[in-house]
């Protein structure tokens, strides 16, 4: 086991199988998740449990957090059973969830406070790549820090860039699901088209998996389409949140507002199905 003792808050779709691919390199872990059920497939590979975010910072030099978005980020930090309740200091705060730029440097900086220390460090990939160790992650904080945390976060993925300051790491997010966004929205709009023109759905994604255009993300979500499962990998609510983030931050362009506007409307009818499901809208 591993000396550096690691915290894991939020076990959702992407937290547990990251979570795991610490315990998985020896690393001891305490877990919290809101909802107990969830914590349970990683106390079956060794973690320990915390009741408080609270108890999770005690417990642990290096605390991860997956959770869904700025209201949960808040739930975490605050209260009497939040982080910022724990009376220790030297710890290393890492919020891997996609969320505004801005809460990050408003807890960064009620860390450094207290005398600790904030990374924001998203991930770019989806309940495959968190499965396979095979993130993109992208870090915002002070460049010590993010040294130390460098050599765990390498356990979760293959790629893990300091981009700047705090903040820059959920920018840097905001911009990639930008085009997220965008491309599922057009690889929906494509599919439906050659639809109603008679054309098959998987005679046309068997030609785009062989085009220049063929990508990962075609090929998964293509596969979706064809399958028609749209159990959620990355939730279309999410999708929402994160372009809605973006226009909070400046996103104005074309593209950007208009995916905004179809992900808003269709999450009315399909915010827990996956993004994919956007084909639905146009079918
Ligand atoms: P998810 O399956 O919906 O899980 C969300 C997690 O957040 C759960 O652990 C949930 O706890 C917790 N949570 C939500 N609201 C909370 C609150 N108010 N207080 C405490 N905990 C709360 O989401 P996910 O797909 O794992 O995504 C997590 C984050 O990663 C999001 O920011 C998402 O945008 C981002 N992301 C997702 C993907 C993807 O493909 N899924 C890819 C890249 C980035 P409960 O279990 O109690 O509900």
């Amino acid at each position: 086991m591993k000396t550096i003792k690691t915290g894991w808050i939020g076990l959702g779709t992407m937290g547990t199988p990251m979570c795991s691919q610490l315990i998985k390199a020896q690393y001891s872990v305490t877990v919290y998740n809101r909802s107990k059920d969830k914590e349970q497939a990683v106390i079956a590979m060794g973690a320990a449990v915390a009741s408080t975010p609270a108890q999770v910072m005690e417990e642990s030099n290096i605390i991860f957090i997956m959770v869904s978005d700025d209201d949960a980020i808040n739930e975490i930090f605050g209260g009497d059973n939040g982080l910022l309740a724990a009376k220790v200091t030297g710890r290393i705060i890492i919020n891997m969830s996609s969320v505004s730029p801005g809460i990050s440097k408003k807890y960064a900086e009620l860390c450094k406070q207290a005398g600790n220390r904030y990374l924001d460090a998203p991930v770019s990939g989806s309940l495959k790549q968190a499965q396979e160790a095979q993130l993109v992650i992208m870090v915002g904080g002070e460049a010590d820090i993010f040294t130390i945390a460098k050599p765990l976060l390498e356990c979760l993925g293959k790629l893990v860039m300091h981009i700047g300051d705090t903040g820059a790491g959920n920018t840097a997010k905001l911009a990639i699901n930008t085009l997220l966004g965008i491309q599922a929205q057009g690889l929906a709009e494509a599919v439906a088209f050659a639809q109603h023109n008679g054309i098959s759905s998987s005679n046309l994604l068997t030609l785009i998996n062989n085009s220049a255009l063929a990508s990962p993300f075609v090929k998964i979500k293509g596969d979706a389409i064809i399958a028609n499962n749209f159990t959620p990998a990355f939730a279309l609510k999410h999708i929402v949140k994160d372009l809605g983030l973006a226009a909070n931050e400046g996103m104005t362009s074309p593209l950007g507002s208009m995916a905004y506007n179809t992900y808003k409307e269709a999450s009315e009818q399909l915010a827990d199905e996956d993004i994919i499901a956007i084909y639905k809208q146009f079918i």
